[in-house]
């Protein structure tokens, strides 16, 4: 890849590899040039209950609209946004569009169309002293109570100690709910889920996949269903909600149902849209059935 890690950390484009265009400039002063530009955009993956097939929730993700290189995916501006402390300010706008975008589709649609929707946050944002206020103003300039919002994290992110817990009990407290993204792959998962205030735990795409294969040998099967299956009954037992993520074919939703998944993201169910995508979503949604919405 064009990227490298400089000694200090940040992300150098190395000139004349595939990066060429942004070769020459310094990704953090780009991400600043475009939070003052508004180029960046939210985009909203639908959040689905596997046995009707109904939107229940949402995700926001965000991404950058550059003006050369076109949309850029998060994975390319996240991690130069954290080093910086940009984050906070792009969590902080991600934040704050969606709450505005929730209220118009709950204002249109009513307050069952759509449940909390899930914002993701950076452990760089959690140790922003400024967090839970900026998040309760986002839900209160909105008309949103706290039950109206999950912010999901990752493993890594929780991990980083005393403030960072005293944070997210606060958020529980509150009751905006905590869900556990990538759920699986980090390194002290169950470990996390005692000490951690979470509602809900994401199962990583990386257990979806693979799973319905459907082999001679039902031994071979079982060992590719193991971490889904220990996964959805350890949050059953804790109380938790869970969610399969990365979900990409029928066979997939078929056996996660059967392994007792009730909520499943992918892209056989809907990609991440944008609004006014999601919006129609809701609309035809209503439209088969009235009485429900
Ligand atoms: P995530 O929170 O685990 O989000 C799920 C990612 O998987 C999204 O990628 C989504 O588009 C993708 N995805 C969903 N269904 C499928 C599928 O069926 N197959 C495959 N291959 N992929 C699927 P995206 O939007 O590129 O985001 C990547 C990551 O960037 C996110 O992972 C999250 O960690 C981070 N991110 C995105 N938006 C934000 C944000 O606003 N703030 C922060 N701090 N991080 C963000
Ligand atoms: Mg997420
Ligand atoms: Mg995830
Ligand atoms: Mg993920």
């Amino acid at each position: 890849a064009a990227k490298e890690r400089g000694k200090a950390g940040h992300v150098r484009y190395v000139p004349g590899m595939e990066e060429p265009v942004l070769a020459h400039i310094q990704l953090g002063g780009e991400i600043r040039r475009g939070l003052d530009a508004g180029e960046f955009r939210v985009v909203y993956q639908p959040l689905v209950a596997l046995g009707t097939g109904r939107i229940v929730g949402v995700e926001a993700l965000v991404r950058w609209n550059h003006p050369i290189r076109g949309t850029v995916p998060p994975i390319e501006f996240i991690p130069a946004a954290e080093r910086t402390g940009l984050i906070v300010e792009l969590g902080r706008f991600v934040l704050r569009e969606t709450c505005r975008q929730t209220a118009a589709w709950l204002a249109e649609f009513g307050p069952d169309a759509l449940q909390r929707p899930a914002v993701n946050v950076s452990a760089r944002q959690l140790h922003d002293p400024d967090f839970v206020a900026d998040v309760l103003a986002a839900l209160a300039d909105n008309g949103l109570s706290t039950d109206r919002l999950v912010l999901e994290l990752t493993e890594s992110a929780v991990l980083r100690g005393g403030q960072v817990s005293q944070t997210l009990h606060e958020l529980d407290r509150l009751g905006i709910k905590l869900a556990l993204d990538d759920f699986g792959t980090g390194e002290s998962s169950l470990s996390l889920l005692r000490a951690f205030p979470a509602a809900i735990v994401k199962l990583d795409k990386s257990f979806v996949d693979g799973i319905e294969i459907d082999d001679a040998s039902p031994s071979a099967r079982d060992a590719r269903q193991a971490v889904a299956r220990a996964v959805v009954q350890l949050a059953d037992a804790l109380g938790l909600e869970t969610v399969a993520e990365g979900i990409e074919n029928e066979a997939q939703v078929e056996q996660l149902r059967a392994l007792g998944y009730v909520y499943g993201q992918g892209y056989h169910l809907a990609r991440p849209m944008a609004a006014g995508d999601f919006t129609a979503l809701l609309a035809a949604q209503r439209a088969d059935s009235p009485m429900r919405t």
